[in-house]
């Protein structure tokens, strides 16, 4: 049986981390949706269009592609901007261009698209309460700031990408803050997810969790 994993969960709890192992445990297909949003961020500041215009940020996102290949890569019009989309700045106004009601509407119908049928790990913020919200497993996955702030510089180290702990931990508070007060799908916990706090667990861990889930489910994995 193929089932749909719903992953969402605050900045930094490792939504992405968990949803890449488990999809090559399952064989599925992982769509990062927060890269989509970084993407439209990336793009409006290319091209110097304010992030709260919201006519002109629809104007481009139905203007502009946004692809994925099958190593995790991200392009905005055929263009690797995997890294580029990683900086604080891009965190911070990919938050911004999220609160705005008609970017959304775009991006989940892109997101549900994509992962029509069954076989789809989505990681996000909105996944299990809007943009699948019959997937047969939800996992929300929390961590304590601090171990959040640790696993983002960690990924800063390894990526290159220069970083100031007081900014990063900052950013972090002020997403998070941003996005569960947001009026339009605000991060929050779907009634149905299963809530996995992952501040003292290591990755295998979380995956060993959701494991238990999926035989519970019957979903067969190697
Ligand atoms: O997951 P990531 O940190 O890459 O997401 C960047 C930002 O995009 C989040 O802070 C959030 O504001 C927004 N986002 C969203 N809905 C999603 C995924 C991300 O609003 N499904």
């Amino acid at each position: 049986m193929r089932i749909n994993i719903a992953i969402d969960g605050p900045s930094a709890a490792g939504k992405s981390t968990i949803a890449k192992r488990c999809a090559k445990l399952l064989g599925y297909s992982h769509l990062d949706t927060g890269a989509m949003y970084r993407c439209v961020a990336y793009k409006a500041k290319q091209l110097g269009i304010a992030l709260d215009d919201e006519d002109k940020v629809v104007e481009m996102i139905d203007q502009m592609t946004i692809s994925f290949d099958s190593n995790g890569n991200v392009f905005v019009d055929g263009n690797d901007v995997s890294l580029a989309i990683r900086t604080n700045e891009m965190s911070m106004g990919a938050s911004d261009v999220s609160k705005l009601q008609a970017v959304r509407q775009r991006l989940v119908k892109m997101q549900q698209d994509i992962s029509k049928g069954k076989g789809y790990i989505l990681d996000g913020r909105d996944i299990g309460t809007v943009v699948l919200t019959d997937a047969e497993l939800k996992i929300f996955l929390v961590a304590s700031s601090e171990a959040r702030a640790d696993r983002r510089i960690k990924e800063y180290i390894e990526k290159g990408i220069e970083f100031n702990r007081e900014e990063v931990i900052a950013d972090i508070e002020r997403r998070d803050y941003q996005d569960s007060h947001r009026a339009h799908s605000p991060l929050k916990k779907a009634d149905d997810a299963i809530e996995v706090d992952s501040s003292n667990l290591t990755i295998d861990e979380v995956v060993n969790v959701i494991k238990a889930k999926l035989i519970e489910l019957g979903v067969n994995y190697d």
